[in-house]
């Protein structure tokens, strides 16, 4: 099994989001990439100078830091805060942004001499997740105004509230900007990719910052149709078997597998490679037909076939996130970043 990530359809997200919102794209790429692969991802921001992108945590920055070459003025914004004993990479690597998650960190950033052109500064609107809340506001303007540089950031999160509730976060941010001097702020964000399809081009920003839609998907509410899937995993039915006269499948005693079909098709994915067993009784694409999927072992897992499959036939899985998603009852955020390493990303026409 292999999955092909297209070029073409991840970079037409990219322009697609930035034309139609006028706004620069800080590409979301933690958990390896939602699991499309970090480097991969990467390299394609590389190869075509898109020159940011946000990850989690400061081990994601690293991975790439340590396995790419990556050039001074490609930025990557990790979101949580980093700890004291790791400022020496912020101050090793120009490339990191660290984020300022409260007054106690923007104070040791700044203690450590850290320079503000890589510190961005995250607002709580009041989700208590983390961030410097709105009562602080006045001490963190007269921290700030110590600095006569500009800060790399701002940026807050919208979250799924609703619309109104939206609209009311985005002026209470914006007064924010004002009373700490929007010129202070090279990059100002504050949408995710609902964040985007909810409240469009919002005047303050200088930044989107999509996860989902930059991969081309979409769940809860979020919506933009013009967006293309960048992702498939693709592989060949590797055997079939007769079972009429078969005991065992795998481990499995033939009684215990309910099934009618005496063909089964074997195809090289299992849970070790993060291809869930709860994904027994959905199905996979052969031929444009659907197929049920009978048993997933480690290594292995068994299709439901009929006499018009053949070895060597071209198998998809997941060839449908929104099927996936109603089978597994999981959001595709926590399906896609669990497929292992196991399973090579390369680039290809999906
Ligand atoms: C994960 C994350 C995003 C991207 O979210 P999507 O819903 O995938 O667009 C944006 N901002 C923050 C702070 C995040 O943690």
């Amino acid at each position: 099994m292999k999955i092909l990530i297209s070029e073409e359809n991840f970079i037409h997200n990219i322009n697609f989001l930035k034309k139609k919102y006028d706004r620069d794209i800080l590409p979301v790429i933690k958990a390896n990439g939602y699991g499309h692969d970090l480097k991969l991802i990467v390299s394609l921001l590389l190869k075509y100078k898109i020159n940011q992108c946000v990850v989690a945590r400061l081990s994601e920055a690293l991975e790439i830091l340590n396995s790419l070459s990556i050039p001074k003025d490609f930025k990557i914004l990790i979101l949580e805060s980093i700890s004291e004993e790791n400022f020496k990479y912020i101050l090793d690597y120009p490339q990191i942004l660290s984020t300022a998650n409260s007054i106690g960190d923007i104070l040791k950033l700044l203690e450590n001499k850290i320079p503000t052109t890589q510190i961005q500064i995250k607002i709580d609107l009041g989700f208590g997740r983390n961030g410097i809340t709105t009562d602080e506001i006045p001490l963190l303007k007269e921290i700030i105004s110590k600095e006569n540089t500009k800060f790399s950031g701002i940026f807050s999160h919208l979250f799924s509230v609703p619309y109104k509730k939206g609209i009311e976060l985005i002026n209470i941010f914006e007064n924010i900007l004002n009373t700490l001097g929007k010129d202070r702020f090279s990059m100002i964000h504050l949408q995710n990719s609902l964040g985007i399809s909810n409240y469009g081009t919002i005047p303050f920003t200088t930044h989107l910052r999509p996860g989902m839609f930059i991969y081309g998907f979409y769940e809860d509410g979020a919506y933009e149709k013009n967006l293309k899937k960048v992702f498939s995993l693709k592989g060949n039915v590797t055997a079939i078997k007769n079972i009429k006269n078969i005991d065992y499948l795998a481990y499995t005693p033939k009684e215990k597998l309910k099934t009618t079909s005496e063909n089964i098709g074997f195809v090289k994915i299992g849970y070790g490679d993060g291809f869930l067993k709860s994904n027994e009784g959905s199905f996979v694409k052969i031929k444009d037909k659907f197929y049920k999927i009978l048993l997933i072992t480690m290594d292995n897992t068994f299709i439901e076939v009929d006499e018009n499959i053949n070895i060597g036939d071209e198998v998809e899985i997941y060839f449908d996130f929104d099927v996936t998603k109603k089978h597994l009852k999981i959001n595709i955020c926590e399906f896609l970043p669990i497929l292992s390493s196991r399973i090579p990303r390369i680039l290809g026409k999906n």
